[in-house]
């Protein structure tokens, strides 16, 4: 967790990389090129679904198999652990803005490379608790987003909310968690009009047991949407 210090000693010192803290002189983003160029790639084989980790010759992971879920799809643009854990804890700890922009831009070169998510109308970003957005300054899925939108022209639309805030929630099992969200994302009032029948993509920072996108699907399709998968920075997991 970062602490007033954490940032003091930001300002306080010259530029450091996020990850192994060498001096920033030739790079303006928030690592050195060394860093920036080795973020870790997610891991295969993964689960065709939720691109965790799987074992044996199903193509599905435990938890994925044999189920139904909103979120037909989750794709990830890195592993959550390395150079891409350093980025995160940047952008979701220590205020950094520019850890965000970088990460986003990452994902949008990513993308490119995956066909299974080609085809979407629209993105939409996962929304944090306005009370958290305020403390924070910002939601750090809605610049990934952004930076997706600008590369992609895909347009970015502002319609879920979270209804409730949480407890942090990493060290939750997926049992718990589950309980934990239902039902703590909703479309505003005046979206399911701008999502009906349309195919569309939700971006989050870490995807972890998954629930998040899961549950922000469920109100998507709820609302009409015609199909929505999800697209995370980092693919946390047992694999990490
Ligand atoms: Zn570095
Ligand atoms: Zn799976």
């Amino acid at each position: 967790m970062g602490t007033c210090w954490d940032i003091a000693l930001d300002i306080l010192l010259p530029r450091a990389c996020a990850h192994c803290r060498k001096d920033l002189k030739r790079s303006s983003g928030p690592l050195c090129l060394e860093c920036a160029a080795s973020l870790p790639a997610p891991p295969e084989p993964s689960c065709v679904r939720c691109a965790g980790r799987r074992g044996g010759a199903s193509p599905f992971c435990a938890d994925c198999a044999g189920k139904r879920f909103s979120c037909r799809l989750i794709r990830a643009a890195a592993a959550h652990r390395g150079s891409a854990a350093s980025l995160v804890h940047a952008f979701k700890f220590r205020g950094s803005q520019l850890a965000a922009t970088a990460a986003g831009r990452h994902m949008a070169e990513a993308l490119a490379l995956r066909p299974e998510l080609r085809g979407f109308a629209a993105l939409t970003a996962v929304p944090i608790h306005p009370r958290r957005e305020r403390e924070r300054g910002y939601n750090q899925a809605e610049i990934l987003a952004r930076e997706i939108a600008a590369a992609t022209g895909l347009p970015l639309l502002d319609v879920l909310e979270r209804t409730r805030a949480a407890a942090p929630s990493w060290k939750l099992g997926r049992v718990e968690r589950r309980a934990e969200l239902a039902g703590a994302y909703a479309l505003r009032a005046g979206a399911p009009v701008l999502v009906a029948g349309k195919r569309i993509l939700v971006i989050d920072d870490v995807a972890a047991t998954g629930t998040t996108l899961e549950e922000c699907a469920a109100a998507l399709r709820a609302a009409g949407a015609a199909d929505t998968a999800g697209y995370a920075f980092a693919r946390a997991g047992s694999f990490t």
